[in-house]
């Protein structure tokens, strides 16, 4: 017979935490650990690439901006790069100084954990940004739909990426697999 003194030390005996949990990559049993949800470093490394590719994913189904036939008519007999600058600049947030540009690899390979890659990249260029001050023709390895991330005169991202862009004249000198896998800059001391 409970008496309601007794009820709570019962309950509290039904209360186990689970001593193993199945790693969600490779479905291994493991032991219960506060926040662990892999078995093992290559399982972790396993679970990091998926996520980040997901993430990327997720960005690529950003929306193309374009310029509307009356504003894309502007731009008749001007450097072929005028309405992609134009673009750039008119979107930019207030605090914005630079930018860069990304993509996923063209063609038919596909990989294990798809990614984007960003452009400048540091090699290329240092920081690895493009001006919008002083606008100067960018450099991406194909025509193609970019992703527009816009960072301050710190280097600090400005917010996610909002919209991709056409670009239409590559003037590639380098390849997608030089490409940064990582969206952020190291800032500027
Ligand atoms: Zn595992």
């Amino acid at each position: 017979m409970l008496t309601g003194a007794s009820v709570l030390p019962l309950l509290r005996r039904t209360e186990v935490m689970p001593s193993a949990v199945s790693c969600r990559i490779c479905s291994r049993k493991f032991p219960f650990q506060s926040g662990k949800r892999v078995c093992s470093k290559e399982c972790r490394n396993e679970l990091h690439e998926r996520l980040k590719s997901m993430d990327d994913q997720q960005m690529n189904m950003l929306p193309l901006l374009s310029a509307s036939p009356e504003l894309a008519r502007r731009f008749v007999g001007k450097p072929e790069d005028a309405e992609l600058a134009y673009l750039i600049k008119t979107d930019a947030p207030p605090t914005a100084v630079s930018f860069r540009l990304g993509c996923f690899r063209d063609g038919p390979r596909p990989a294990k954990h798809p990614r984007m890659r960003w452009f400048p990249y540091l090699i290329f260029r240092n920081p690895p940004v493009y001006s919008l001050v002083e606008w100067q023709p960018v450099h991406v390895p194909f025509a193609g739909n970019y992703a527009v991330a816009y960072f301050d005169d710190k280097c600090a991202l400005v917010g996610p990426p909002k919209f991709f862009i056409e670009v239409r004249k590559p003037n590639a000198m380098f390849n997608w697999s030089d490409g940064d896998t990582s969206l952020l800059i190291r800032p500027l001391r």
